[in-house]
């Protein structure tokens, strides 16, 4: 699933190409990908792109929100109105192509629109027209961005006082902390030499400042590096090209392999049904810091 630094990426790329865009036109191919009245969104511009956690809001004129939600296999892809081959990855649109939206002809680009691809294998993401009270309300239940100035150790000790459940579970809780997913909380307990299972109210306010240091230093990271395509996702950037950070992963998807640290083999365990990747030598269970 595309975490913090994949929808990220997504924004930086979409806002250098299509801020004061005009929308003109949205297919919907599969109606369950898109909730509102497409009428409201032709016609309109684009004044600004925003991100909480891994969640994407596009700012139209109209004062209405796009609220884009990639879920497990969502992409946004920026083709090309007058290429038979949008990308020079792939030709789009695929059997994955849920929505397309065109974009008014500018005089800069000799009279063509841009065209963007909501890819979304699974169909489990979705994108939703909303009022601005809407959105609040809709992102009202989640903690705090990784990169917003208010994500302090200070704010992530308090966080993890409220559970005991083990800390890894709680990280990926949005409802705590928004933004992290799978592929940054294996590693950055890693980095901090805190075993995933260990009480979220056990972690002492030390290992949180560590936590707070190595989520933000590989997450920004990762945003330099174009996002993390793992071998279990479709994350692509809006150019069709798979992100790199995968190639500097710690812990994760990395079972059996020696410990970039000790060279003891990396361990998987399921925890809360998902993956979880850790060193024994260099996370002990039992760490009294
Ligand atoms: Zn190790």
């Amino acid at each position: 699933m595309p975490e913090l630094p994949e929808v990220e990426v997504v924004r930086l790329f979409l806002e250098d190409k299509l801020l004061n865009k005009t929308i003109s036109d949205i297919e919907i191919l599969n109606p369950k990908s898109f909730i509102g009245n497409p009428e409201l969104v032709e016609g309109q511009k684009i004044i600004k792109f925003t991100r909480i956690g891994k969640q994407l809001s596009i700012h139209l004129s109209n004062k209405l929100i796009l609220l884009v939600h990639l879920k497990m296999t969502g992409q946004l892809i920026l083709g090309d109105k007058m290429l038979g081959h949008p990308t020079k990855f792939e030709k789009y649109p695929n059997k994955s192509t849920r929505l397309i939206f065109h974009f008014s002809p500018s005089c800069q680009r000799g009279g063509r629109g841009e065209i963007v691809f909501f890819n979304d294998q699974r169909k489990f993401g979705w994108i939703k027209l909303m009022s601005k009270t809407d959105l609040v309300e809709a992102q009202s239940n989640l903690g705090h961005d990784i990169f917003d100035s208010q994500f302090t150790p200070k704010y992530i000790f308090s966080q993890l006082q409220r559970s005991s459940r083990p800390v890894k579970q709680v990280l990926l809780d949005q409802h705590f902390f928004a933004g992290i997913g799978n592929i940054y909380a294996n590693d950055a307990l890693f980095l901090a030499k805190i075993h995933p299972q260990t009480p979220s109210n056990k972690v002492s306010s030390s290992q949180t400042k560590l936590i707070h240091q190595y989520l933000l230093k590989i997450m920004r990271q990762s945003v330099q590096a174009g996002g993390s395509t793992a071998k279990d996702n479709k994350y692509l950037r809006p150019d069709g090209s798979p992100g790199s950070n995968q190639f500097f992963f710690q812990v994760y998807q990395r079972e059996g392999q020696p410990c970039l640290v000790c060279h003891t083999p990396i361990n998987k365990i399921k925890l809360g049904g998902r993956g979880t990747f850790f060193c024994p030598g260099c996370q002990p269970l039992c760490n009294k810091n």
